[in-house]
């Protein structure tokens, strides 16, 4: 099964007097779990950390029982070939290019396949009629919903959410989540929504992980511990 696993330290020293650290273990079965925080208690820094972005001191990653991280043994693949989306506040969209371009980009090689798997997707997330404008053209909601298809057209193993969804009002927010969740459904990954808000941690999950100054205070009550 396609389960998440993961073990990691990391720590910083952001001022002169002060130290951080993020100490968590967690493993994360097919759907979606919570990781819920306040500000600063290192939901970010574990998610790049799984994504490749930034570098454990110590630790083991895997999904699927593959390793993607492994401080003992130097382990450690690049973000590109870990095939995990991931998708923050910023979304991080090129304003050059329109919908159907950002979403492209990401797709290897070219021809009629890209452009059908451009297209199914813009279906899905219901933007066809924003392919051809740049983000700049578009609504917020229709951003969040464009940086979603370019994290999933590839069929990633994992999906890291990080606040994605936080500047949206609460209607928009819950319709992105049904399309996702019914994609979701199709392609049982392993999915990880960085939050602290209530509203949408309840309408996307199953599991929550109560994260305080870099710990793992409290698995929710359907909280799988492998
Ligand atoms: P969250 O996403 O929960 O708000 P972050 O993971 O972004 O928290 O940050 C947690 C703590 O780690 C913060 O105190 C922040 O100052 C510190 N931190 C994050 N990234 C760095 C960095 N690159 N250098 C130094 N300190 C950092
Ligand atoms: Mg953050």
């Amino acid at each position: 099964m396609n389960v998440l696993e993961a073990k990691l330290r990391k720590s910083f020293t952001p001022g002169k007097l002060r130290r951080f650290g993020v100490d968590v273990e967690f493993t994360a079965p097919p759907g979606v779990t919570v990781i819920f925080g306040p500000s600063g208690s290192g939901k970010t820094t574990i998610l790049q950390c799984l994504a490749g972005l930034l570098r454990p001191d110590e630790g083991l990653i895997s999904v699927g029982g593959e390793r993607l991280f492994d401080s003992a043994e130097h382990v450690d693949s690049p973000p590109q070939q870990r095939r995990i989306g991931y998708v923050f506040q910023e979304l991080a969209l090129f304003p050059h290019m329109t919908s159907a371009e950002n979403i492209a980009f990401g797709i290897r090689g070219n021809g009629s396949r890209k452009i059908d798997m451009v297209r199914d997707i813009l279906e899905r997330f219901r933007i066809t009629h924003a392919a051809e404008h740049r983000p700049g053209e578009i609504s917020g909601g229709e951003r969040q919903r464009v940086a979603l298809a370019r994290a999933l057209v590839t069929e990633p193993r994992t999906l890291l959410l990080d606040e994605p969804f936080s500047a949206l009002d609460d209607t928009l927010k819950i319709d992105i989540m049904t399309d996702l969740k019914q994609w979701l459904e199709q392609r049982p990954i392993p999915v990880l929504l960085v939050t602290h808000d209530r509203m949408e941690a309840e309408a996307l999950g199953g599991r929550t992980l109560l994260l305080k100054q870099g710990k793992i205070n409290m698995q929710g009550k359907e909280s799988v511990t492998v």
